[in-house]
């Protein structure tokens, strides 16, 4: 099943979230407070909290933001394209951790705001995969690969980066606006072209 081409990999819809920097959690749940594990997500090293937090901008708020632990270096915030154009907002197109220059915002919580200079992205599809998993579908870190979803929305994803890290575990990554494009709720799975 291993070959060149038309390897399938799992895909999982990535709901709206945010990641934080621990200066930022402790302005927004208060000095001292740690994120709640409600939830072990499919990458082995993250997990759903119990927090959530609101995303304000001008015009709209989003409400009930997840955010997603454990705490990271800087604070990012991962929305769809949906979900910027109800916000008034465009933010780029960005792999998580590529947030120089990206949209600011203002978040808030049951402790304070949080007033961000950059951090916002709607996140670029992508691939999760260990070392092993790449030698074995012969992929490489930063290869751009497509992905073919079939079913009765057919669809093929082109542009998709392939991430390898030892705590990687293979999967596509995709938001809820591609998600709902190709007929996927949650989970599905795909074939590497
Ligand atoms: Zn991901």
């Amino acid at each position: 099943m291993w070959g060149k081409k038309n390897v399938k990999i799992p895909v999982e819809i990535s709901a709206r979230h945010c990641h934080l920097s621990q200066q930022d959690m402790e302005a927004l749940f208060g000095f001292g407070s740690k994120l709640k594990k409600v939830k072990q997500l499919s990458q082995p090293s993250d997990f759903a909290s119990e927090e959530t937090i609101d995303i304000k901008t001008d015009s709209s708020v989003l409400q009930n933001v997840r955010v997603v632990g454990p705490v990271r270096s800087q604070t990012q915030i991962e929305i769809s394209k949906t979900d910027a154009v109800f916000l008034g907002v465009n933010p780029p197109v960005r792999l998580s951790g590529d947030l120089a220059g990206s949209q600011a915002v203002k978040l808030i919580g049951p402790n304070g705001e949080v007033e961000l200079n950059e951090g916002l992205i709607i996140a670029r599809r992508h691939i999760h995969c260990s070392p092993e998993e790449a030698k074995k579908a012969k992929l490489r870190p930063g290869q751009i690969v497509s992905v073919e979803i079939q079913g009765e929305r057919a669809l093929m994803l082109n542009c998709v980066e392939v991430r390898v890290r030892d705590d990687y575990k293979l999967c596509l990554h995709l938001d809820t606006d591609e998600g709902n494009a190709a007929g996927i709720n949650k989970i599905g799975e795909g074939f590497i072209i």
